[in-house]
């Protein structure tokens, strides 16, 4: 078996070599995870199952406890003229039409909580990631190595990687971070026992190029739609030249990848008793894609001796709080302030996972356990549903992003680390 041997931490201190980390998925998380670390002084090998990283997935809601951690690694700038900062957040009564709720975004939720909010499609942020990771002299991304295997020692650990035409490959590392995804190996390989939830629910998302999109879907807002069983959200993405349009309705169906193609016409009907304009939004997409929604009870622990887990593969939660990447990328930003001072500072690496464990593991759980509740809200009928939306017409709109002012305001770089 080839081995990419590299030296171990203690050699590495011997002769002032920086530490070596391999990251095991290059996804959102990974990739800012290796631009977080590159920064922290490790030198990192990030590998991705698949052989190219083709334009997959769609839109991708940044709120600003990300995008100010994604501004201290230059991306927000790279994204300029492609992410779109929505003017406000805007709620409707999927049944009738009626605009219940309307919440600034832009420049007052910017001064807020310090950052923009941001939305953007996700194959236009993970490239922004690779251009970034493609010219740092200490990353290397490698493609096409599907991780399956680990070995430990008390010096180092190797991830053992799959490829398709040719022998299994060993690379070797000080750490091992596991950021691959949902169905995450690295999770399996360590341990890690709560098996995927099926929430009854999938989502369904197209992109519509915005001139054949309903007048309405074309402004710089987020929408969300909400109705019995169901709920719609729609944002501007790729500069505004596309609509990016979710519906979720509920829906035993479970498959795991992110690109089942779904039948028009079967979502069509599930919004059949919908006022006219949802009707026109669903109605104007040509062709979705679905996946089932999974999420899964929070761990206890994610780290062990050297190996950790980050992103979706640590906490994957639903999307109703659109928080998904923006809670790999906070992980990035925590895991690598603590191997900084593993690096210079000669803390030990054991302390520092702890650490890690224990400043992310409960506000990630916080996030999952809200997004949890979140789904049931918005799929109210009857008369919980008439209350929420009182609630709704009552409410500032100052005060609906405020209610999450504790996800939003949060500095994943601030004292706690
Ligand atoms: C193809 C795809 C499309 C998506 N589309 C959307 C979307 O449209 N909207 C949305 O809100 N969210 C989408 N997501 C999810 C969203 O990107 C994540 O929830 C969030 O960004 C967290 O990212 P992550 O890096 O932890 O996980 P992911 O984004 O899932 O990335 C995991 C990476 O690990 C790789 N991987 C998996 N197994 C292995 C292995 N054994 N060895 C090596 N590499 C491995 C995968 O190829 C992938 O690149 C999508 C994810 C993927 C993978």
């Amino acid at each position: 078996m080839p081995e990419d041997r590299e030296p171990n931490a203690a050699e590495a201190a011997s002769v002032n070599i920086a530490p070596h980390v391999l990251i095991a998925g290059a996804g959102i998380a990974g990739l800012t995870a290796a631009l977080f670390l590159a920064k922290s002084g490790w030198r990192i090998t990030i590998c991705d199952r698949e052989p190219t990283l083709a334009e997959v997935g769609a839109g991708l809601q940044l709120a600003p406890n990300a995008t100010r951690l994604l501004q201290e690694i230059g991306i927000v700038d790279d994204l300029d003229d492609i992410a779109v900062e929505p003017n406000a957040l805007k709620v409707w009564r999927g049944l009738n039409g009626e605009q219940m709720a309307s919440a600034p975004m832009g420049k007052k939720a910017h001064e807020r909580f310090g950052a923009p909010f941001l939305v953007t499609h996700r194959a236009d942020l993970q490239n922004a990631l690779i251009k970034r990771v493609n010219t740092h002299p200490d990353i290397t991304l490698r493609l096409g190595l599907r991780l399956v295997d680990i070995r430990e020692s008390e010096a180092s650990i190797a991830g053992l990687f799959e490829v398709d035409d040719g022998p299994e490959i060993r690379i070797e590392a000080d750490l091992l971070v596991g950021a691959d995804g949902l169905w995450s190996r690295a999770r399996t390989l360590a341990g890690l026992p709560a098996p995927p939830r099926y929430s009854g629910k999938t989502a369904w998302r197209t992109i519509i190029p915005r001139e054949e999109a309903p007048v309405f879907a074309r402004e710089a807002d987020v929408n969300l739609w909400m109705g019995p069983d169901a709920h719609l959200v729609h944002y501007p993405v790729c500069g505004g030249r596309d609509i990016n349009v979710v519906a979720i309705i509920e829906d035993d169906w479970r498959d795991e990848g992110w690109s089942a193609p779904g039948n028009p016409d079967v979502l069509a009907s599930r919004f059949r008793s919908w006022c006219n304009k949802a009707r026109d939004l669903v109605g104007a997409a040509e062709s979705w894609k679905r996946w089932a929604l999974v999420d899964r009870a929070p761990e206890s622990r994610w780290s062990r001796a050297r190996m950790t887990l980050l992103g979706d593969a640590a906490h994957p939660m639903m999307p109703f709080l659109a928080q998904g990447a923006s809670q790999g990328i906070e992980d990035a930003a925590v895991l690598s302030t603590l191997l900084r001072k593993v690096h210079r500072e000669g803390f030990p690496l054991a302390t520092a996972l702890r650490q890690y464990d224990t400043v992310r593991i409960p506000r990630s759980a916080r996030v999952q356990k809200a997004a949890r509740q979140q789904g049931q809200i918005y799929h109210f009928d009857g008369i919980k549903a008439s209350l929420r939306d009182t609630a709704l017409r009552m409410l500032p709109g100052d005060t609906l992003m405020q209610r999450f002012a504790w996800i939003y305001e949060h500095n994943a770089l601030g004292p706690d680390v």
